[in-house]
């Protein structure tokens, strides 16, 4: 199925032709100078998690054809390599996919090639587009997993409509990214979007980057997860219940427990998630005061606690809001797209012809063009 830009589309947004199934809700982002966006055909999307690869073959209108996955092969650059390679062969045959997008953790740099920096893989400046691309002989981006999901909500999901978005996810820690007028604002290096190491608490819990008292440690399932525990341990009677989950077993106790158990109506995991919740409204009145974004989408493993998170993150919000009163606040909303959004995003954006959607490397060359690349034989056919 393919889906041409219409004629005269609204910059920045994607027009669907009459009689496609889903109507025209696209990203139309007025006023912005983007061109219309072109995604055509099929496009497979890879998310490399710390224990698992999923991959799946994305269509122009977000949906996932078929799916696939595998255990994350250690870290070993090579073997995960060997295994996108497998996924895209099975997922690939008797279908004609054009492009392949890769989501994983960490820093990439501005031409989508190489990875910087990752967490989960151990990766230092991996040049795995050029490996990939030998291998699959089609066009590779790779992406940071947020800003693929970012991408993702903004085109099919809750951020449908807004020019101006932040997307938030809340898992171990908290993943960052921003649309700003249909483009993926990145940063000049690539590495925008770590919105989870602001310091809210000066001297506060110790975080992994080094400091202290960064918003991660205050707005996070693994932050639930450690206030539970703390409330275990003090043998609070309130706390019975989420001993009985875990059978007594108070490291057993993480946020996706606690996430459970409050959606089950408990009233204590509903306080912990409240006072996550109030943490999650602070840093978002910062992030608005620094860039006033239309929409806030929280995702994540703990986005699943849906109201129960926003609403005293809404509160939280509204009460710290640099200006209250005197200006628009920004829209609180949880992602519609849940844990399938990194591998849509990456499959969507890795089709886009317009590069520059990708985040401009302000002052550097413009990332090398596929096809150019393609006239000089370097991908060998
Ligand atoms: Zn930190």
């Amino acid at each position: 199925m393919q889906v041409e830009p219409e004629e005269g589309a609204p910059a920045g947004g994607i027009r669907h032709p009459p009689g496609t199934r889903r109507p025209l809700r696209g990203a139309a982002s007025s006023g912005s100078k983007a061109r219309p966006i072109r995604a055509r055909g099929l496009a497979i999307g890879i998310d490399i998690g710390g224990t698992k690869v999923a991959a799946g073959v994305v269509d122009p209108y977000g949906s996932i054809i078929a799916s696939a996955r595998r255990e994350t092969p250690g870290q070993d650059p090579r073997a995960v390599e060997a295994v996108i390679v497998d996924l895209v062969r099975e997922l690939g045959r008797g279908r004609r996919i054009r492009s392949v997008g890769i989501g994983a953790a960490g820093w990439m740099d501005l031409t989508n090639g190489t990875v910087l920096f990752s967490p989960h893989l151990a990766w230092r400046n991996e040049p795995i587009r050029t490996n990939l691309e030998k291998a699959l002989r089609r066009r590779v981006t790779v992406l940071n997993d947020a800003d693929a999901a970012a991408w993702a909500e903004w085109r099919f999901g809750t951020g449908r409509g807004e020019p101006r978005l932040v997307l938030i996810t809340l898992g171990t820690g908290i993943g960052g990214a921003m649309i700003m007028d249909g483009v993926l604002e990145r940063g000049r290096h690539g590495v925008a979007g770590e919105f989870g190491h602001q310091i809210l608490v000066p001297n506060g819990h110790r975080c992994e980057c080094g400091n202290r008292g960064c918003w991660e440690q205050y707005a996070s399932g693994n932050a639930l997860g450690r206030e539970a525990r703390e409330l275990a341990r003090a043998n609070s009677p309130v706390a019975q219940t989420l001993l009985q989950e875990v059978d007594g077993d108070v490291d057993a106790i993480t946020g996706t427990v606690v996430t459970r158990l409050a959606l089950q109506g408990d009233p204590v995991c509903r306080e912990l998630i409240d006072d996550v919740g109030q943490w999650l409204g602070l840093g978002l009145a910062n992030l608005a005061a620094a860039l006033d974004p239309g929409t806030f989408v929280i995702g994540g493993g703990l986005g699943a606690a849906g109201q129960l998170l926003i609403d005293p993150a809404r509160r939280a919000f509204q009460r710290n809001l640099t200006g209250r009163g005197f200006r628009p606040a920004a829209n609180i909303a949880s992602a519609a797209l849940g844990a399938d959004a990194g591998l849509v995003g990456a499959a969507d954006l890795s089709r886009i012809r317009y590069r520059p959607l990708l985040g401009r490397p302000y002052g550097t060359a413009q990332p090398e063009r596929f096809s150019e690349r393609r006239r000089t034989g370097r991908l060998g056919g």
